[in-house]
């Protein structure tokens, strides 16, 4: 993974809030990109790179997830474990990825899905 565009993302309510290496602040949503070139050309390095790198695909699974309403205890719980997996795998992670990850968990979410998930945030994240 080659990473030239997309400094940091995360993952908001069906979309992506990156930042480039700019500096600059974009919102990725599943069809197009918030900066000047996507406008002019229809696509840009931001959106091919989040295309190329799974993050559209992180979109669309987000979306088509069930959203349960929970509460601020099961919330901290959920990232209680999910801090505990990645600690058990050597993976590495900032309050960020498992605030990005932790919306996507659902009871059909497997330990190696989550692996796949941290594996993709830490490059945006680091
Ligand atoms: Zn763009």
């Amino acid at each position: 993974m080659d990473l030239k565009h997309i400094k940091s993302f995360i993952v908001e309510d069906g979309h992506l809030s990156i930042e480039s290496f700019s500096g600059s602040n974009y919102i990725i949503t599943k069809t197009t990109c918030s900066c000047k070139g996507f406008g002019f050309r229809r696509t840009c390095s931001h959106f091919k790179e989040a295309t190329e790198n799974g993050l559209i695909t992180l979109l669309q699974q987000q979306q088509s997830t069930i959203k349960l309403t929970l509460s601020p205890t099961a919330i901290k719980m959920r990232k209680d474990a999910l801090k505990k997996l990645l600690t058990k795998h050597n993976i590495t992670f900032t309050e960020n990825m498992i605030n990005t990850i932790e919306p996507q968990l659902t009871i059909s979410t497997k330990p190696e899905d989550v692996i796949a998930l941290a594996k993709i945030c830490k490059v945006f994240a680091n």
